[in-house]
């Protein structure tokens, strides 16, 4: 028997065929009919059946404990979920409902962000619900909606093959977003005269393929991308016509990116003038100029800038909603565009709604039919939760299907945290995240292929992903778990579901009349359809709308700001990152491998994927090794303000001078997991800075010394 369905790990989004032997082995092919991967599946993808046919990790039954001293035991969905409840009601009646928080991921589906939304902001009646995304994604929301009127990916993957200049800054797709990087490799074979630039510090394996690479200094992205402005005005390579017409704050930018010479641009980034010169002349005379980021953009205490400076790029070039063109912010996870649909940020509600505005409120609470206000403040968010936990404003936080405890930044200090927590959740899948150790509850939840629900991609394009397997023990579907926990809370009337599709035909009724209008979707039509593309309104098929969804936005230059103009902003362009002194000189940037995934409870148990890098090894200039008399392979320790790192060094001149590379996705797990402990979690050296209008982490950016062991 074989399934259609869609990997899950990566935004990227590829399909996946699932085929399933008689004697239930398990394999698996890319599906040569997805439009977003066209057959093609990287090294992850074509290893993921190996993470559900090894059951050795499952969390199978319900546990719980009254103590943290006291072991766990097993007991009843109707126990675990009846003590839970009643804890979150006393919590909510003595200190309120913003004593109580879920902590969600990018990989839960759309139906589950959807229910977990309505339950803590329509029925508990507080806003503290925010997800893993806040940790890559959030700055580009925030930077799409200041600039674009909304948190929408004006472009799609078929950009790509009519893109002749692709400008990626931040990012490594060739690694972490493979399958797309593949499309932009056959459209260069194909095309000689396609350029590739790559902005990164590091010389990354699309550092390696591009036709131009400036490794500029961490934290100089704005410098650089206003001094590409400027000299795209200069050399008039700018669109009067859309300026004038379709985009307001052009003469302020212009004003901001003379303040700057290409000389001194050139120095603070620590990039050739002439590199400079050539970047902004490969983009001014290309027809289509396809931008695409990630993290070294969004990870950053200036991250919302860094995206605004980019997107501006755009906007004085008119190079939005035309084939070939647009700012492209690539997704870290495989939901974590379904994720912000559904609303399952701190700030926001269903279809893009923001909890501050009022007229947003009254429209969900009357379509929730809420017994409660929905609360006007926006709710904690990720490393708001640590601190509000560390204070005891939080009483109890309930963490599904992510890993905290490696992820978040100043690692130590969530650690702390979420000790004193006074009742902690964790409904995951495996028994391998690190803060099952800290839990009064643990929920066992389906995995992958042993639920059904929807995700969304990086093209904006949805998908449906159907239940193959039955999940072992006594596992659930999350979107189960949270409908039956709201009956146990007394919002049965408003929680009752006979699937998820029931859960997803809500959730798109909410979406009617809005910019993400998905009313023309349903299950039934994705099983048929395969993906369809967001907005995807009722009666959209012979409209005009694409049978298979919207392509692209914007193709009349109309934004979703209140004017309708897209936004230029003048962004200033100095980093606030943690200074650097004598005794941390060196700055640390962090990211992923090739072949791991986040904190590699699922990718860390295949056996080909381990071979890649079997540990995780420090990345340090051979000059700045020199003066620390460290060669290669040996045991070093890195010392941060608020932690230390030991690991072997890698003398590369792939960093710069001054810089060192860790990657993010060792730490602690739980005993028994060789090789792995806590000396090597990165975030024991991250700060927690953050940017004050995404509050997304500067992962990018933390003082570190670095010392022979
Ligand atoms: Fe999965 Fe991403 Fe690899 Fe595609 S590129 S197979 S979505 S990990």
């Amino acid at each position: 028997m074989t399934h259609q369905t869609t990997c899950c790990y990566c935004g990227v989004g590829c399909g996946i065929v699932v085929k399933q032997e008689q004697n239930g082995r398990l394999s698996l092919e890319g599906d040569t009919q997805h439009p977003s991967s066209k057959g093609m599946l990287c090294s992850k993808g074509m290893n993921l059946h190996y993470t559900v046919m090894d059951q050795s990790d499952r969390l199978l039954y319900p546990q719980m404990r009254l103590n943290r001293s006291m072991p766990m035991q097993r007991v009843s969905w109707e126990a675990a979920l009846e003590r839970t409840a009643a804890v979150f009601r006393t919590f909510i009646q003595k200190y309120g409902p913003d004593s109580v928080a879920f902590y969600v991921s990018g990989q839960c589906l759309t139906e589950e962000y959807y229910l977990v939304n309505k339950l803590i902001k329509g029925f508990i009646g507080s806003n503290n619900i925010d997800t893993n995304s806040r940790l890559c994604m959030s700055s580009a929301v925030v930077g799409y909606k200041l600039s674009l009127g909304e948190d929408s990916v004006p472009v799609c993957y078929d950009d790509i093959d009519e893109a002749d200049l692709f400008f990626v800054e931040g990012a490594n797709p060739a690694w972490c977003h493979p399958i797309l990087w593949r499309r932009i490799e056959a459209r260069k074979a194909a095309n000689p005269n396609v350029k590739i630039i790559c902005i990164d510090p590091r010389k990354t394996d699309t550092a390696r393929s591009a036709d131009l690479h400036l490794p500029l200094r961490p934290g100089t992205d704005i410098v650089l991308n206003n001094a590409i402005g400027r000299l795209l005005i200069e050399r008039n390579y700018i669109d009067n016509e859309f300026i004038t017409n379709h985009a307001d704050g052009f003469l302020a930018y212009q004003e901001q990116v003379r303040q700057r010479s290409i000389e001194e641009a050139a120095d603070i980034c620590g990039v050739s003038v002439d590199a400079i010169r050539t970047a902004a002349e490969w983009i001014g005379r290309s027809k289509g100029f396809l931008s695409l980021w990630t993290m070294g953009l969004n990870q950053s205490v200036i991250g919302v800038n860094k995206n605004l400076s980019l997107i501006n790029l755009h906007l004085i070039t008119g190079r939005i909603g035309k084939p070939g063109n647009g700012p492209f912010s690539l997704t870290g996870q495989p939901n974590a565009m379904g994720g912000r649909e559904t609303g399952g940020l701190a700030n926001s509600l269903p279809a893009h709604r923001d909890v501050t505005n009022a007229a947003h409120r009254a429209e969900v609470e009357a379509f929730w039919n809420s017994p409660v206000k929905i609360a006007a403040k926006p709710g904690l968010t990720a490393t708001e939760m640590v601190e509000a936990l560390a204070d005891d404003r939080l009483k109890a936080i309930w963490i599904i299907n992510t890993n905290p405890l490696v992820s978040l930044p100043d690692v130590n200090a969530a650690e702390k945290a979420l000790k004193k927590a006074r009742f902690v959740v964790v409904q995951d899948v495996s028994n391998r995240a690190d803060t099952v150790q800290f839990a009064d509850v643990v929920l066992p939840a389906a995995a992958w292929l042993e639920k059904e629900g929807t995700m969304t991609n990086a093209e904006r394009r949805i998908t449906y992903l159907p239940k193959v397997l039955d999940a072992p023990g006594e596992a659930l579907p999350d979107a189960e778990i949270i409908w039956r926990f709201a009956q146990k809370m007394g919002f049965g009337a408003d929680f009752t579901y006979a699937n998820a599709s029931e859960v997803y035909e809500e959730y798109t009724r909410i979406t009617a009349g809005t910019n993400v209008d998905v009313t023309g979707v349903s299950h039934a039509l994705l099983r048929t359809k395969r993906t369809i593309q967001w907005p995807y309104p009722a009666q959209s098929e012979g409209s005009g709308i694409g049978e298979t969804g919207t392509k692209r936005l914007f193709t009349d230059h109309r934004f979703y700001t209140p004017n309708q103009r897209a936004q230029i902003h003048a962004v200033p362009d100095e980093n606030t990152s943690e200074p650097i002194d004598e005794d941390f000189p060196l700055v640390l940037t962090t990211g992923r491998i090739r072949d791991q995934w986040h904190t590699m409870t699922k990718t860390g148990r295949v056996a080909k994927l381990n071979q890649h890098s079997a540990q995780p090894v420090l990345q340090i200039h051979p000059e700045d090794a020199r003066v620390r008399n460290i060669e290669e392979g040996q045991l070093v320790e890195v010392r941060g303000r608020r932690g230390h790192v030991r690991v072997k060094a890698q003398l590369t001149e792939d960093v710069r001078v001054g810089l060192c590379f860790l990657p993010m996705h060792w730490g602690k797990m739980p005993a028994g997991a060789p090789g792995i402990s806590t000396l090597n979690r990165a975030n024991n050296l991250t700060n927690s800075l953050v940017d004050p209008r995404s509050k997304e982490p500067d992962f990018k950016f933390s003082a570190v010394e670095v010392v022979a062991y």
